[in-house]
């Protein structure tokens, strides 16, 4: 449940500037957070944990309320004269704290974020205050059930400046803030830092243009070239649900997590075989771990392949075939959406509320090469997957707002591998030669990628 989120305090130091001494102090700053709260007053929303995963180009911060309420969010320039760094700050409206968060700043200093503190601004107020290193771009959105605000920050300057659409600047629960000098969060203990360079912000290319929904052939992009790669390509497998969250059930009983995590574990062997791949899973057993700390677990180990697993369900019981999903404001038809509102784990109504966060992040830029994976992955999936089952059937290329898959920094898929409410497709799936076959799809489409070099993030 909550208490398994607010448990996750994850305060990841960045490679490049590890230091023991801190890692010793970060540890020691996290554990309070991850104190189990107190009960709170029924019916007042209240800030019951801050998460975090960072490295030094990319952050995200997630702030547990519980209960939906409506906030603001801003950045102030740093301030040398008063030793104040660059720092984001969001007001939280209606709401309580949890008096562990107000003692407790959690520190990290890792060349980006500095620290999360929290403090009350007013009486109905509570206002959360990000430190930063550096001058950053960010962005700031809410997903429901439960309510959860999200800060993604980046230090590479790659989020796009936002449009000036009424609807973006305007969108349902957050509204513009006004810049403001007062600070009432506890004051940083930290010695001041050196003047940031200049904003990072001013230098962001405008949002990336609508890309179609077509894809090209993967061939056609095979000779565009990038620079070498650093790395060998990293993979995060994200087995879907877990823990208390079985996802979809099937008629016998089995259950979506299970499969998803079988198939996981087959695609991370057999990935890893060659030495090519650095093969990573969200979780390689029966846990559950929130949808915004899947995402952050691949932008914080830079991950250049996303894969999310799932299995697909129908009240029609004749539902049956493979489909691969890329994120997209909306869908097509009203079974993709409310695919999308049950692996999102909330009802189709609350999908309206988060469509202006999908277009204008890192996303869209990625958005070619997850439409080209996707159907490479597809493709390969199902003819895998024929060679032992013949009646396996593709239902394509698809688009529908997941969760899972906002603010990926990289080429990001979902995979929702036939059907387990279908009687026939359930026991399929019970059969170990068809797991074997769908994880033989997705590691040749994962391999022909990576030998191809056409990953857009191969720059580190
Ligand atoms: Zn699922």
């Amino acid at each position: 449940m909550e208490g398994e989120a607010r448990e996750r305090v994850d305060l990841t130091l960045q490679r490049r500037h590890l230091c023991v001494i801190l890692a010793v102090f970060l540890c020691a700053a996290g554990l309070p957070l991850a104190a189990p709260p107190a009960a709170a007053a029924p019916g007042v929303p209240r800030v019951s944990d801050i998460r975090a995963w960072t490295n030094e180009i990319y952050t995200r911060v997630a702030i547990d309320t519980g209960d939906e309420v409506s906030w603001q969010s801003n950045i102030l320039r740093a301030d040398p004269k008063r030793s104040l760094p660059p720092r984001i700050f969001i007001d939280i409206r209606g709401a309580g704290i949890r008096d562990e968060i107000l003692r407790k700043p959690v520190e990290v200093r890792n060349g980006l974020l500095r620290q999360v503190r929290a403090g009350r601004f007013d009486r109905d107020t509570v206002r959360v205050v990000i430190d930063l290193e550096r001058e950053s771009t960010f962005r700031v959105f809410a997903l429901p059930g439960p309510f959860r605000i999200i800060v993604d920050i980046d230090g590479e300057g790659e989020i796009p400046v936002l449009p000036a659409s009424p609807e973006a600047v305007s969108p349902p629960g957050p509204v513009a803030a006004a810049p403001s000098s007062e600070d009432p969060a506890p004051p940083s203990m930290t010695p001041p830092v050196s003047p940031p360079p200049p904003s990072a912000g001013s230098a962001v290319p405008p949002a990336s243009p609508a890309i179609p929904p077509s894809v090209e052939s993967p061939r056609a992009d095979a000779s565009r070239s990038f620079p070498a790669r650093k790395h060998r390509v990293r993979v995060m497998i994200d087995p879907g649900h877990g823990g208390k969250d079985p996802g979809a059930i099937g008629p016998t009983g089995l259950k979506e997590k299970d499969v998803v995590l079988e198939i996981g574990r087959r695609i991370r062997e057999k990935l890893s075989r060659s030495g090519e791949f650095d093969v990573r899973m969200t979780r390689e057993e029966d846990v559950f771990i929130p949808l915004e700390e899947r995402t952050a677990m691949a932008n914080k180990g830079r991950a250049d392949i996303f894969v999310s697993l799932h299995i697909n369900a129908s009240p029609n019981r004749r539902a049956k075939g493979f489909s691969t999903y890329v994120l997209s404001r909306g869908a097509s038809n009203r079974e993709d959406l409310e695919l999308a509102a049950r692996e999102n784990g909330v009802p189709i109504r609350k999908l309206q509320g988060v469509k202006f966060i999908i277009d204008d992040m890192f996303t869209g830029a990625r958005k070619n090469e997850s439409l080209r994976l996707a159907k490479t992955v597809n493709d390969a999936v199902v003819r895998h997957v024929s060679t032992r089952f013949p009646e396996a059937r593709s239902l394509g290329l698809k688009q529908a707002p997941f969760y899972v898959l906002v603010g990926a920094r990289m080429t990001a898929v979902l995979v929702e591998a036939s059907f387990i409410s279908n009687v026939r497709e359930e026991s399929r799936l019970r059969d170990p030669s068809c797991l074997d076959g769908i994880a033989d799809g997705v590691v040749e489409a994962v391999r022909y990628y990576g030998r191809n070099g056409i990953l857009a993030r191969s720059d580190y």
